[in-house]
């Protein structure tokens, strides 16, 4: 048997996840593999870890990327700081937070759960009940940015509060980082995640992770190891640091991806970057507004920029529009899931597929298509309204 030559079709991903990759970022990725040991690689290992701590914000020496997608990188979070018979408490609004309640009770805490409903963000009353009725709780697990549901999550208030009773406050930034505000450091953050194929734009594969002071002093006094052989900081931390010990061999193709797309955040400028992504989700919430079609996320200042969630219009079929923009326009969008099944598509505008000419194509073909549907909505509307956030630059 023969295989056909590969050839995957070209796509505008305006879905959750992955991004379009950066051609700079495919360039690097073609670079010869080196041995894990040859001081070339090290060297470039070390490298990597600046730019890492600049991106999250933060001063934390122990700040690398893991080699895994950003599951892998919850996990590092979760296993590193949590034991059997501790109390964890795990905020959920949206599918990311269950995972982290499920990796928690896999390390064998006791989990407490604090919810909101899908679209609404956590209050900071409710972490302070559950912490005053779990006053020993070893930590508070939080998304940021809630991929399932495009609620940004405000984490200031809670990281306070928890500092204020000794709890760690772990956070998933797997698609917040560098397309939304996020201080590790000012907001004192104890362990914060993320991924390479959100808002980074590298291909997934490797999930940056940074610990502070209080997270590494506790998984200093640990009680048994960490459950998860492969991200066990005690071990990962002598190959990225220190005596250079071999752990697993990290895919060097990746680490120069994420080099390159790190390169790509610095030369634009963080704080631009956040303000592209802002300003572009900007212009498609006013563009779908135009349309007559409504966010889920009604409060614009929960509003994840990386991610939006639109309610799908009474009588349209929701998935045959999201196979017909694949096929006719090339465009990749997401479904809703868990309760949003069926009700809301979620529409990516991550790294460099943050575009303004991306916003302008989706707009225009979301509007074929729904037109071909028997939905008529107004014509040329949603077009003109972003081109108009577009063209004021004040977004
Ligand atoms: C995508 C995502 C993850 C999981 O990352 P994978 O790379 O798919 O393993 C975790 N949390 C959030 C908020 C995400 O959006």
């Amino acid at each position: 048997m023969e295989l056909s030559e590969l050839n995957p079709p070209p796509r505008l991903l305006l879905g959750p996840g992955p991004s379009n990759v950066h051609p700079r970022v495919y360039r690097a990725m073609l670079a010869p593999v080196i041995g894990y040991l040859d001081p070339a690689f090290l060297q470039l290992l070390s490298d990597t870890q600046v730019p890492l701590r600049a991106v999250f914000r933060t001063g934390n020496e122990l700040t690398l990327p893991i080699s895994g997608t950003g599951s892998l990188g919850m996990e590092a979070a979760i296993y590193n700081v949590v034991e059997e018979g501790d109390t964890v408490i795990v905020c959920i609004n949206g599918f990311f937070g269950s995972r982290m309640a499920d990796m928690a009770r896999r390390c064998g805490a006791r989990v407490v759960t604090v919810e909101a409903d899908w679209g609404r963000a956590i209050e900071v009353e409710q972490v302070e009940a559950a912490l005053r009725q779990h006053p020993g709780a070893k930590a508070v697990c939080i998304v940021h940015a809630e991929t399932s549901t495009g609620v940004l999550q405000p984490l200031i208030d809670i990281a306070r509060l928890c500092r204020e009773r000794g709890a760690l406050v772990i956070v998933d930034a797997v698609t917040s980082l560098s397309g939304a505000p996020l201080e590790v450091d000012a907001w004192g953050l104890d362990v914060v995640y993320s991924a390479t194929q959100k808002c980074l734009s590298a291909p997934p594969g490797m999930a940056p992770i940074t610990f502070g002071p209080r997270a590494v002093e506790a998984m200093q006094r640990r009680r048994e190891p960490c459950r998860s052989w492969y991200v066990d900081l005690t071990m990962l931390r002598e190959y990225y640091g220190g005596p250079r010990r071999y752990h697993h061999t990290p895919p060097m193709s990746m680490l120069y991806a994420l080099r390159e797309a790190l390169r790509l955040v610095l030369e634009e400028g963080l704080e631009e970057r956040i303000a592209r992504h802002r300003r572009h989700a900007s212009a498609l919430w006013a563009g779908l507004e135009a349309m007559g079609l409504r966010l889920h996320v009604e409060d614009e200042s929960l509003r994840a920029p990386p991610l939006t969630t639109v309610r799908v219009p009474e009588g349209v079929d929701e998935a045959r529009l999201r196979q017909d923009l694949l096929e006719r326009h090339g465009i990749e969008i997401g479904a809703g899931f868990g309760p949003l099944a069926g009700k809301v598509w979620r529409v990516g505008l991550m790294g460099y597929s943050s575009q303004p000419q991306n916003v302008l194509a989706l707009l225009h073909a979301l509007e074929v298509e729904l037109w071909r549907q028997g939905c008529e909505v107004p014509r040329g509307a949603g077009v003109e309204a972003a081109a108009r956030v577009l063209a004021s630059g004040d977004a």
